[in-house]
C-alpha cells in the first residue's frame, strides 16, 4: 500500500495522480496515432508503458472534454470495465458508452466524494465539440479539483483564459496546467507564460506543464516548455519536465 502521493507524466494530458488507497488517471492517451487515417495527429514522444498493476489499479478515468486527443477510445479500452469507473464532462459520456464502463458525467460546479477524494467539475473556456462538425451540442468541457487528505491538485484540461470559475478557496498544492496548442489557437488554449498567471491565480508554488512535446497536434515541439521556464520566477516550480517522470507531493 502506498503512503506517499505520487504523480506521474505521460504524455500530452495524461497524469497517473496516485494516492493512498486511490488511483486516477486524466486524459488517457497513449495511441500512436490520434483520428482516422490521413486526418489526425502522430505521437512523436515517448509511450511509457502502462503496466498490468498500474491498469488493473486504477480507479478512476478522469476525462476533461470530448477532444479526440483527450478522450482516446483505444487507450480506455484497455482499462478494466468491472473495476474503474469513469468522470467525464456533462454531454460526453455517449462517446464511451460502448465500452460499458460505469460512466457518471459531472456538471460545472458539482462535486462527487470517492475513496476519501472529492473530485469536482470547474467550468472551462474551451471548445466543446469531439469533431468540428459537431458545433451547437451539448457537450461541455471540465477542469478538476482533485482532494486527498489534505492535498489539492488542479487539472486543467484544455482551457483559455478568461478562467470561468471561481477560484478555490482552498491552497492548492500542485496546478496541472496544459501548455501547447496555444500558438495556432489562442482562443482555446493558454501558452506557457499564461499557465503561469493560472498557477500564480490559484496559489499553487508548483505546475506540472502538460499538453506539450506528444502529439503532432502540438506543432511547437519544444517551445512551450522552453518559453515556461524562460518566464517563471523559480524554475524548482516545474516538477516534471519530460514523459515518464513522476513527482511526490508537496503541502509546502
Ligand atoms: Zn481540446
Ligand atoms: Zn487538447
Amino acid at each position: 500500500m502506498k503512503t506517499s502521493s505520487v504523480v506521474k507524466w505521460l504524455g500530452h494530458s495524461t497524469v497517473m495522480i496516485q494516492f493512498p488507497g486511490i488511483s486516477i488517471i486524466t486524459d488517457p492517451i497513449l495511441s500512436k496515432w490520434i483520428g482516422q487515417p490521413g486526418f489526425g495527429a502522430f505521437r512523436y514522444g515517448k509511450t511509457p508503458r502502462l503496466t498490468k498493476a498500474e491498469i488493473s489499479n486504477t480507479d478512476v478515468i478522469l476525462i476533461s472534454h470530448a477532444h479526440l486527443d483527450h478522450m482516446d477510445i483505444s487507450t480506455i479500452k484497455r482499462f478494466d470495465n468491472t473495476r474503474t469507473i469513469i468522470m467525464t464532462a456533462r454531454g460526453t459520456s455517449d462517446v464511451v458508452a460502448g465500452l460499458e464502463f460505469d460512466t457518471r458525467e459531472l456538471a460545472w460546479g458539482k462535486s462527487v466524494e470517492f475513496k476519501n477524494t472529492t473530485i469536482k467539475a470547474l467550468r472551462v473556456n474551451h471548445l466543446n465539440w469531439r469533431y468540428p462538425t459537431e458545433i451547437g451540442t451539448e457537450r461541455t468541457c471540465n477542469a478538476y479539483l482533485i482532494s486527498h487528505d489534505g492535498y489539492n491538485i488542479f487539472f486543467g484540461g484544455d482551457m483559455a483564459l478568461p478562467l470561468r470559475f471561481r477560484v478555490p478557496d482552498i491552497p492548492v498544492h500542485l496546478a496541472i496546467l496544459p501548455i501547447g496548442s496555444s500558438l495556432y489557437n489562442n482562443n482555446a488554449h493558454i501558452s506557457a507564460e499564461q499557465a503561469i498567471v493560472v498557477a500564480d491565480t490559484l496559489h499553487s508554488k508548483y505546475i506540472l506543464p502538460m499538453h506539450w512535446g506528444t502529439y503532432s497536434t502540438t506543432i511547437e515541439g519544444r517551445e512551450p516548455i522552453k518559453q515556461l521556464f524562460e518566464n517563471i520566477n523559480d524554475p524548482s516550480r516545474i516538477v516534471i519536465k519530460r514523459i515518464g517522470q513522476s513527482w511526490i507531493l508537496k503541502k509546502k
